[in-house]
């Protein structure tokens, strides 16, 4: 177990705490502020508890450079409205400047430094950008739970000189994925749909340890599909990866875990062609895909399994869309597995931006809400959610102190 805020005193200190405040900024507005709300418990219990708060963060990918585009003072400007108070703000985030403004920090107060990635020396981990961060406060708190797979100077190399514990949010998403990973209520499902076998495949094979059934949709079931020798049109084809496939379908079998693939799936003659022009015939058999056509959603029979097998799931993990669900005509399966999830309630782990966009989508138009004390956990790392599901240690969990 990892040190975490509330194991610490943080009166009178200064902390310095890494946030994930990398959000969409356009015209030097916040466009979405679910990143800077996950963080306000950590803020709000430092700044209770009468410490001095300094803030850091990433944002975007400015390769190393000062580009006025990526910079983070929006966001102070958008953090002082919702604490209600000023936020001040740093434009160097190493040196002189920013010490003096952390030292002059009074009980409550709170500092945003810029963006860590306007320095290369962020990325490379280098040991005296991280001791130059180090300066700035007392104790390090990351809860930058969407970067922990990340071993960055502000993630990992900051924890070498400072006590480092985790914040809230980071206790939150750990404590979700484990509670879905160590002895999971059985049935466990697990749903991986998007574009790429080989985005998933570490993930596909450690889950294979300890679920009952991996349902396969989206465009890389046409892989498995191939595979297993069908013919799938001009539906999506990883080449590389059918013999992976091949082998995973093997190793599945011999360790009795059930994998679904599509037994049906929605047409069209390309991505860019509506399935209205197909008529009846847009929906076919997951063997029959005639050659000029392409697969781009699930169909009908395998939302219905699909939907039966998360009904009697305990413990469900779900990755990526079951189609093209960008348009509405191939959003159908997608929007099926989201209110299965929805609507069954047990432990989810929901990670990955197209799925948790999928997933509100559905709310919004099928009138669905996440039910209050729900056990349905939406992820705020992909990245990071996704190597811990294929079984790797977050560099910036296991740089913090140990209880
Ligand atoms: P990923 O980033 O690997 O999770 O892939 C997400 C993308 O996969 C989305 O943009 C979907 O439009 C796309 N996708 C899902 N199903 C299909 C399909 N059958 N054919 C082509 N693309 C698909």
């Amino acid at each position: 177990m990892k040190k975490s805020l509330n194991d610490i005193d943080v009166s009178g200190k200064k902390v310095l705490m890494r946030v994930d405040f990398n959000v969409p900024i356009e015209n030097g507005i916040v466009k979405d502020d679910t990143r800077i709300k996950a963080a306000l418990p950590s803020i709000s219990y430092v700044r209770e508890h009468g410490g001095r708060l300094i803030l850091i963060s990433h944002l975007g990918r400015p390769k190393g450079e000062r580009r006025p585009e990526y910079s983070l003072h929006p966001v102070a400007v958008y953090l002082s409205k919702l604490l209600n108070t000023t936020v001040s703000f740093s434009s160097d985030t190493i040196g002189e400047n920013p010490e003096k403004m952390a030292d002059n920090l009074e009980a409550g107060d709170v500092l945003l430094l810029e963006n860590t990635r306007f320095d290369k020396r962020e990325k490379a981990n280098d040991p005296e950008f991280a001791k130059s961060l180090a300066k700035l406060g007392d104790i390090f708190v990351n809860d930058a739970f969407g970067t922990a797979h990340r071993t960055h100077a502000s993630t990992v190399g900051v924890a070498e000189y400072l006590p480092a514990v985790s914040g809230f949010l980071m206790d939150k998403e750990l404590e979700a994925l484990e509670s879905a990973t160590k002895n999971p209520e059985k049935p466990v499902v697990a749903i991986m749909g998007g574009a790429k076998v080989s985005d998933k495949l570490l993930v596909i094979e450690n889950l294979m340890k300890f679920v009952d059934t991996i349902v396969i949709g989206g465009g890389m079931a046409f892989t498995f599909l191939k595979s297993k020798g069908m013919k799938i049109g001009n539906s999506l084809l990883e080449e590389d990866m059918v013999e992976t496939a091949a082998k995973l379908l093997e190793t599945a079998e011999n360790k009795g875990v059930k994998i679904m693939l599509p037994v049906d799936v929605r047409l069209a003659k390309s991505i860019n062609e509506p399935l209205i022009a197909y008529g009846a015939a847009a929906v076919i058999a997951a063997d029959m895909i005639p050659e000029d056509t392409m697969a781009l959603d699930i169909g009908p029979q395998t939302q219905k399994l699909i939907t039966q097998e998360i009904e009697s799931a305990n413990t469900i993990f779900w990755n990526g869309p079951m189609g093209v669900f960008e348009k509405d005509c191939y959003a159908e399966g997608t929007m099926a597995v989201a209110e299965a999830i929805l609507k069954r309630n047990c432990v989810t782990i929901i990670g990955g931006g197209d799925s948790i966009y999928a997933l509100n989508m559905t709310k919004d138009k099928r009138e669905l809400t996440i039910p209050a004390n729900s056990h349905i956990h939406v992820s705020t790392g992909g990245g990071a959610t996704f190597d811990y599901l294929g079984g790797k240690t977050l560099p910036g969990v296991k740089a913090l102190n140990d209880k």
